[in-house]
C-alpha cells in the first residue's frame, strides 16, 4: 500500500479527483446511459424481464439505496452498498432466465462501492468472488448457449468487472492516502508554527533576562575601571579591559538576537523620526573604539558636517557598529577601518571598507543568510555568530534601503549601505 503514497502531481491529483467524483456517482451515470440507449435503440427482449422495467427496478433500488443511506449511518459505508447490490443482483439473476445483460450492471455497481471502502486487496478478492458468481450463474441459465458468442460476451464482461474493481480501488486508496498526507501535513505545519512561536517568545523572554544584568555589569565595570584603573598593575588594567571588551561583545550578540527575533516575527518596528547619519556614524566608531584599540586598529572617519535623514537611530546604529565589529575582528591588527559617508541625491550612502581578508567570490550574497559564515580556517577562529549581517540588512531593508558587499581577493572587504533620504534640511 505505501507503493501507491507517493505524492501526486497536481494534474494527477485533478485526474484522481475527477474519477473519484465519477465514481461516487457511478451508479446514477450508469443509468442515465442505460436509460438512454434503452430509448434510443430499444433492444429487443430476450428474457421474461422486459429492458425498461429493469431499469426502472434499477432506478428505484437506487433511490432507496440513497434514502437508506440519509437515514442509516451505518449504509453509509459503501461496503454494506456493495453488499446489497450483491445481494439483489444474485437474486435478480436466479429470478431472470436470460444471461447476465443488465444484471451485470448491478455487478459493476458493487464493485465501484466496495473499491470505495475496501483496502485494494478486499476488493480484488471481493471481485473475484463476483466473478464466479457471476460466470457460475450465468452458465447454468435456461437461455445460456456454449455458443462462443455467448462466451465472448461473458468473458468480456467479466475482463470489465476485474478492471473496474482494481481501477477504483486504486483511485479511492490513492485519494485517501493523499488525503490522510495532506491532513498529516497541516497538523505537521500548525505544530511547526506553534513551536517557531514558542522559541521566538523564548528568545524574547532570555535576550531582555539578560540585557538587564549585563548593563548593570557594564556600568559597573565602566566605574570600576575609572575609579582604581590608575591603582592596578597593568596585567590586571589589561585583565579588566578585557572583561570589559567581552560583556560589551555580549551587549551586541543580545541586541542582535532580539533584533533577529523580531524581523522574522515581523515585529521590528522602525521609528521614522529626524536623524543625522553622521551622529549616528560617530556613536557606532566611540561604541566599538574599546574593541579596535585592542588591536591597535584605527577607525578613520570620512562624513561631512550633516547627513540629514528619516530613520530609527538606534536600529541604524546597530547595522554600523555590526560592520565596524565585523571589520575589527576580521582585520589584523594594527589595520585602518574606514567609515565613509555622503549624500548622493536623494540617497545617502554609508560604506565600511577593512583590509583583511575580504570575502571569496561567489559568496558576497550568501554572507547575508542567517547563520551563514565563511567556511575558512582564519574566520572559524574569529568566533562569531553568523548573524551580524542577516540583522543589519533586515534592518536596512525596512528602510526601504539596499545593503550589499564588495571584495576583491587581498583587498579586504567594503559594505555599502544606501538609505533614502528625500526628506533633508531643517528636520535633522
Ligand atoms: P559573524 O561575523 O558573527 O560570523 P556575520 O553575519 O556578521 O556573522 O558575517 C557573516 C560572515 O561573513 C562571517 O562569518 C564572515 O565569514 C563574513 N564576513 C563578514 N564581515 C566580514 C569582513 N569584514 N571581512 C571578511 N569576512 C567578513
Amino acid at each position: 500500500m505505501d507503493r501507491l503514497a507517493l505524492h501526486l502531481r497536481p494534474a494527477q491529483l485533478e485526474t484522481y479527483r475527477f474519477l473519484n467524483w465519477a465514481l461516487r456517482w457511478l451508479r446514477w451515470i450508469t443509468l442515465a446511459v442505460l436509460l438512454l440507449i434503452t430509448l434510443v435503440r430499444p433492444a429487443p427482449n430476450r428474457g421474461s424481464l422486459p429492458n425498461w422495467s429493469l431499469i426502472l427496478f434499477f432506478i428505484a433500488y437506487n433511490l432507496l439505496i440513497g434514502l437508506l443511506q440519509h437515514w442509516s449511518p451505518n449504509l453509509r459505508s459503501f461496503a454494506w452498498v456493495a453488499l446489497l447490490d450483491l445481494l439483489v443482483a444474485s437474486a435478480l439473476y436466479l429470478l431472470s432466465t436470460e444471461p447476465g445483460g443488465p444484471i451485470f450492471v448491478l455487478f459493476f455497481l458493487a464493485v465501484d462501492s466496495a473499491a470505495a471502502s475496501l483496502t485494494l486487496r478486499d476488493t480484488l478478492l471481493y471481485t473475484a468472488a463476483l466473478a464466479t458468481i457471476a460466470a457460475t450463474i450465468e452458465t447454468m441459465l435456461p437461455l445460456w448457449s456454449s455458443t462462443s458468442r455467448d462466451i465472448r460476451q461473458l468473458i468480456s464482461r467479466l475482463v470489465m468487472l476485474g478492471l473496474v474493481g482494481a481501477g477504483m480501488a486504486i483511485v479511492s486508496r490513492r485519494l485517501a492516502l493523499e488525503h490522510a498526507a495532506a491532513q498529516r501535513n497541516q497538523a505537521e505545519a500548525g505544530r511547526m508554527e506553534e513551536l517557531d512561536r514558542l522559541r521566538l517568545e523564548f528568545i524574547s523572554t532570555v535576550s531582555h533576562d539578560l540585557l538587564t544584568p549585563l548593563t548593570a555589569s557594564q556600568a559597573g565595570l565602566g566605574m570600576l575601571e575609572a575609579s582604581i584603573a590608575e591603582r592596578l598593575q597593568p596585567a590586571e588594567r589589561d585583565l579588566l579591559s578585557n572583561i570589559r571588551v567581552n560583556t560589551e561583545y555580549l551587549g551586541v550578540m543580545i541586541d542582535d538576537l532580539l533584533a533577529l527575533n523580531q524581523i522574522e516575527a515581523g515585529m521590528l518596528r522602525i521609528e521614522h523620526t529626524p536623524i543625522d547619519l553622521c551622529v549616528i556614524a560617530r556613536t557606532a566608531a566611540a561604541t566599538v573604539h574599546t574593541l579596535v584599540t585592542e588591536k591597535r586598529q584605527m577607525v578613520d572617519l570620512d562624513l561631512p558636517d550633516t547627513l540629514p535623514c528619516l530613520g530609527d537611530a538606534r536600529r541604524l546604529q546597530q547595522v554600523l557598529v555590526n560592520l565596524l565589529a565585523n571589520a575589527h575582528r576580521y582585520a589584523p591588527e594594527d589595520a585602518r577601518i574606514m567609515l565613509h559617508g555622503a549624500a548622493t541625491g536623494a540617497e545617502v550612502h554609508l560604506s565600511v571598507h577593512d583590509t583583511g581578508p575580504g570575502i571569496p567570490a561567489g559568496e558576497h550574497e550568501a554572507i547575508f543568510q542567517r547563520f551563514y559564515r565563511v567556511a575558512s580556517p582564519m574566520v572559524s577562529a574569529v568566533g562569531g555568530s553568523g548573524l551580524g549581517l542577516a540583522i543589519a540588512r533586515g534592518i536596512v531593508e525596512l528602510h526601504d534601503g539596499r545593503m550589499w558587499a564588495e571584495s576583491e581577493a587581498g583587498q579586504g572587504a567594503t559594505f555599502h549601505v544606501v538609505l533614502p533620504c528625500p526628506v533633508r534640511g531643517e528636520e535633522a
